[in-house]
């Protein structure tokens, strides 16, 4: 797909073809397409400047935003991406610690950094294997992976490791997997072994941070972080990721610590004013809207699922996250996400494109409602949404 441009609730391709636009830059765009207070924004900073490679008060300026929503941050860095970030708060973790070993779980994605493009290997004990061409094993050696809401594989992994991990890296809700929402204390067993075992925490809230609410969602979870990411929506469009945690942790980043990181274009000025202007957007009327889409689309979704009689058919919603698995629920671990049936939702996928209605093209992606989406354009995509069941099914509307 090639967009030329997109507004509100609606994105048009190169061709002119307009779409109710549910994947919202994998979740950036919480308000929409480009919302005129925030193209101001970047509009104004653009002219005072496009780039320093140095500080500038606009980094404050989305800082203190960013650390009045979310206390835990007494300490944060401004890094481009979201890859970037959990790169560097595993790095702050093992500088921190003094420690290698990295926990992740499978189905969760933190980015494109080598270590964390891993897979399990045989066994939970055992180091992981490379995800993707091009990563070394040894790079992963580093890394274990174990399951999601699985506390004994993970205290397994903590008995016979625990002194050598230096961070339990975890999604409070996966976004990566669809939506999989944690077991009540799967995330309070992960702080309670891994602060028993002196290792960190990470929470990977770069889809999750200001998703759900104004600040991060894993402390209403029962997580006990150390380190927190951020990124997508605190960039406001623009590429922005963040890490930050107490202060103590954050002293081992040079220049004060010995663990180094830098970036030509971190705390770009331009990026910073569009994710302070959207920050200054995120009330609480506009939670409640988007907890109401999402809870529409739910109902419209199962709706017409059953109306065109396709079974298995799952959503799974965490409010306007919403993962879509042709497979029986609860889905609460990646195998479950494997049992999604891959060719029902490509033809599902494609099927909505033809009709007006862009969807994430993988069932591993969340579907993300933003808030310039109407009750009107959810009625209207109706039609379109049962078409595309019934493409599922291999049928014809
Ligand atoms: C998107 C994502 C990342 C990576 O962010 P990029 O900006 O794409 O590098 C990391 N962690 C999670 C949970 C994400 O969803």
């Amino acid at each position: 797909m090639f967009f030329a441009r997109g507004r509100g609730a609606y994105l048009v391709d190169v061709d002119g073809r307009k779409y109710l636009d549910l994947v919202g830059s994998w979740g950036a765009n919480i308000l929409g397409n480009a919302p005129p207070v925030i193209v101001r924004a970047v509009q104004k900073a653009a002219e005072q400047g496009l780039t320093f490679g140095a500080p500038s008060p606009l980094e404050h300026e989305l800082g203190e935003r960013i650390r009045r929503a979310v206390p835990r941050l007494q300490r944060l860095r401004f890094v481009s991406s979201g890859t970037e970030a959990v790169m560097s708060a595993v790095r702050v973790a093992r500088g921190f610690t003094r420690r290698n070993k990295i926990v992740k779980f499978a189905g969760g994605y933190h980015g494109h950094s080598d270590g964390l493009l891993a897979r399990a290997g045989s066994g939970v004990a055992n180091p992981a294997l490379p995800d993707s061409a091009g990563v070394p094993p040894a790079v992963v050696g580093e890394t274990f992976v174990s399951r999601y809401n699985d506390p004994d594989g993970l205290s397994e992994l903590f008995e016979r490791f625990g002194q050598s991990i230096a961070a339990v890296l975890v999604e409070p809700i996966a976004g990566n997997m669809g939506v999989v929402v944690p077991r009540p204390s799967f995330l309070e067993t992960i702080s309670r072994l891994a602060h028993r075992e002196g290792a960190l925490v990470i929470a990977d809230e770069v889809i999750t941070g200001f998703r759900l609410r104004r600040g991060t969602i894993h402390e209403t979870l029962g997580l006990e972080a150390d380190l927190v990411t951020l990124g997508k929506i605190v960039g406001g469009g623009m590429p922005v990721g963040v890490y930050g945690g107490p202060r103590d942790v954050m002293e081992t980043v040079a220049p004060v610590g010995p663990v180094y990181q830098a970036g030509t274009l971190s705390g770009n000025p331009v990026a910073m004013a569009a994710g302070a202007a959207m920050l200054d957007q995120l009330t609480p009327d506009i939670y409640r809207t988007l907890e109401r889409t999402g809870a529409t689309l739910e109902e419209r979704l199962r709706a017409c699922a059953e109306q065109e009689r396709v079974h298995p058919f799952t959503v799974q919603r965490a409010g306007s996250m919403l993962g879509l698995f042709f497979a029986r629920g609860p889905i609460v671990d990646d195998r479950g996400t494997a049992r999604s049936d891959r060719g029902r939702y490509a033809r599902f996928f494609h099927a909505a494109l033809d009709r007006g209605v862009y969807l994430p093209p993988s069932p591993l992606e969340t579907t993300f409602v933003s808030a310039a989406i109407r009750p009107t354009d959810l009625a209207r995509a109706d039609g379109a949404l049962r078409a595309a069941f019934l493409a599922a099914l291999g049928r014809n509307g």
